[in-house]
């Protein structure tokens, strides 16, 4: 089953960092032409672009690299999250430990030392 709603397409990152295709290859990455909507830009397709047995997968970089960017980013906020929980713990722990009277001084008080 998959994680994603079937009308997108599943970005497949290999350990070694590499993106895979529906064939289970390296997608290699390939610049685009002229006639293209992003001439220039970066790409991944399955290395049977265009021929048969194509699995279709085509992904511009732009977006490989946004989507890993955030996927890393979300991480790091959630790690940071967790530390954050267990130190607001910890001090709330620490603060009911403080729990000492504190003692106010009276006007009367005040006016002892005059
Ligand atoms: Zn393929």
């Amino acid at each position: 089953m998959s994680l994603f709603p079937s009308y997108k397409k599943i970005l497949r990152i290999g350990i070694d960092g590499k993106l895979y295709c529906e064939h289970n290859l390296v997608a290699p990455l390939r610049v685009a032409g002229t006639c293209t909507s992003r001439p220039g830009h970066e790409f991944y397709e399955c290395p049977y672009a265009l021929r048969r047995g194509d699995c279709n997968v085509f992904f511009w970089k732009e977006d490989v690299d946004n989507y890993v960017l955030r996927g890393a980013e979300k991480r790091a906020l959630e790690v940071q999250k967790e530390k954050l929980e267990e130190e607001k713990g910890l001090l709330e722990r620490e603060l009911a430990s403080y729990a000492v009277p504190i003692l106010l001084l009276s006007r009367d008080s005040c006016r002892d030392g005059y």
